[in-house]
């Protein structure tokens, strides 16, 4: 389970508030004396937020799963240049390692006489900035710390060894590593954890110094240098990607097989943090098709939403496929797929008339004037329900490709989000939602006839579309060829999760 933990601090006599440090919490259970797994209680989310923070939970899952393939993957691909940065008057990192040994007594740990996890965290901590104190002298500031994971027990009586080095430094920040091993008076050291900390030193007006190079220590020291440089390379994704609100990040983010996993986390959880918002208003309805929009100080969002007398999965199938999408959309006048990233991402390239009032497919940029065609190139990421009651989930935003540049006569447009949900009614119909959302300015002048119930497009391409799914709504044999086809390849990504579930956090907390 993941526990989402803020941590604030309040000064009631100024009455300030401020937040500290926030963190997720992976929590697994352990397996009962006979070796069965235990199956935990499914968490029923109730409110609207309770909802969204459920279904993000899902992907950050993904993301957390991925975190080890990304830094091999960032190091074979050699993103991260060996060498780099290597100075000649830069400290020896061995004169930064540190040493200790805590001796694990009863108040340490729990009922059950296993090491509390936070001690163990502490006293990691504690190693690392003094290893972080003997680069800087000075007094250094923790400013982050690259997920603690618990690989084993530790006990009362046990030893815990820690040692910490800096394995590299930045300009501004330096990476301390930090690996705990516990030990009786007989047998091997085990593995209980590691962490690598991000440290700032701070001067009189509270901004971070300039910090001394490093040279890595001769045996471990090269390879963990370059994997500094990979972690810091996945915060800084992580930063720009995911943490951001989905409008500052921006469009022309380059897509790349190392972002890739943030890319798509961020494209999934905008739309799913767009349709959770509990303010939509409907604008039109005709014929059973409604037009929702919502209002944001520089933004407009619509959401177009109709039951279709299909079965969820088979009109998620049919939608998240949009290279059949000019089937029944006439704005999706090309659609080239540009690459099958994995089962559930792909990038299109796709060419759209002129941008007239009413497109479903607007885009946040100008019509590129009268008669000029608009190409995007998109990531669609597609997702399952994790739960019942979740929908379906094919999420589309813009990303620039190196090897697409913007086509000559052709306006580049961009979409900054956009996307299907597809909800389960019973008995086998689906509810199907499309959603948009554009600056004001932009999107505005084509929806307001919709929205005053006057017309259009929108309610045309979406009756063309629900129209496609019924006529679609058996698989014919060669869907379903495809469909055994992608099946085995998402079993075979579903049996690289399992096999990373393996290796997920033990806590003793
Ligand atoms: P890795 O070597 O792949 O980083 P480890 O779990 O072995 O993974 O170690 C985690 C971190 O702990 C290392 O990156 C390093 O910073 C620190 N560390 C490991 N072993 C030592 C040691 N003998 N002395 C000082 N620090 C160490």
């Amino acid at each position: 389970m993941e526990v989402d933990v803020h941590v604030s601090c309040e000064d009631l006599f100024l009455g300030r508030h401020w937040r500290v440090c926030h963190a997720y919490a992976t929590f697994v259970t352990q397996r009962t004396k006979a070796g069965k797994k235990v199956m935990l209680k499914p968490l029923a989310p109730h409110s609207h937020s309770e909802h969204l923070e459920y279904s993000l939970a899902a992907e950050r899952r993904r993301v957390r799963m991925l975190h080890d393939d990304i830094i091999r993957d960032l190091l074979a691909s050699r993103v991260v240049e060996p060498g780099v940065d290597v100075q000649e008057k830069a400290v020896s990192a061995v004169k930064t390692r540190v040493e200790s040994v805590e001796l694990v007594l009863p108040p340490h740990a729990n009922h059950q006489v296993n090491t509390f996890g936070g001690q163990i965290m502490a006293w990691m901590v504690n190693v690392a900035t003094i290893a972080a104190s003997r680069l800087c002298q000075a007094h250094p500031t923790l400013r982050g710390i690259d997920m603690f994971k618990f690989r084993g027990p530790s006990q009362v009586g046990d030893r815990l060894l820690l040692r910490a080095i800096v394995n590299n430094a930045f300009k501004n920040s330096m990476e301390v590593g930090v690996r705990a091993e516990a030990y009786q008076e007989e047998g091997p050291n085990r593995h209980i954890n590691s962490a690598f900390m991000i440290f700032e030193v701070l001067d009189t007006d509270g901004k971070p110094r300039l910090l001394p190079r490093i040279r890595p220590e001769p045996v471990e020291g090269r390879r963990r240098f370059e994997e500094a440089i990979a972690r810091k390379k996945i915060r800084l994704d992580r930063k720009y990607i995911i943490s951001r609100q989905q409008a500052e990040v921006p469009l022309s983010v380059p897509w790349d097989p190392t972002n890739q996993v943030y890319l798509s986390y961020n494209n999934v959880s905008a739309l799913k943090m767009l349709a959770a918002q509990n303010n939509w208003n409907l604008s039109s309805e005709k014929d059973q098709v409604r037009l929702f929009t919502v209002e944001h100080p520089s933004m407009l969002s619509f959401r177009v939403e109709s039951e279709v007398d299909v079965p969820a999965p088979r009109a998620f199938s049919l939608l998240s496929e949009l290279s059949t999408r000019h089937l029944w959309d006439p704005h999706y006048k090309e659609c080239e797929l540009i690459r099958r990233v994995d089962a559930d991402n792909s990038l299109y390239r796709v060419v759209t008339p002129p941008v007239r009032a009413g497109a479903v497919g607007s885009s946040t940029s100008p019509p590129g004037g009268e008669g000029v065609l608009q190409d995007f190139i998109l990531l669609a990421s597609k997702r399952k329900p994790c739960a019942s009651g979740d929908p379906y989930v094919i999420a589309l935003r813009s990303v620039t490709l190196p090897t697409h540049p913007p086509t000559q006569g052709l306006t580049r447009g961009e979409v900054l989000c956009a996307g299907f949900t597809i909800l389960d009614t019973p008995p086998d119909k689906a509810l199907v939602s499309y959603y948009n959302q554009a600056s004001a300015e932009l999107l505005l002048p084509y929806i307001s006839t919709d929205m005053a119930g006057l017309s259009s497009s929108f309610y045309h391409t979406f009756c063309s579309c629900r129209q496609y799914l019924t006529h679609h709504r058996l698989p014919t044999p060669q869907d379903l060829s495809l469909q055994r086809a992608v099946s085995s390849e998402s079993q075979s990504s579903e049996s690289d999760t399992e096999r990373l579930t393996a290796a997920v956090i033990r806590t003793q907390l």
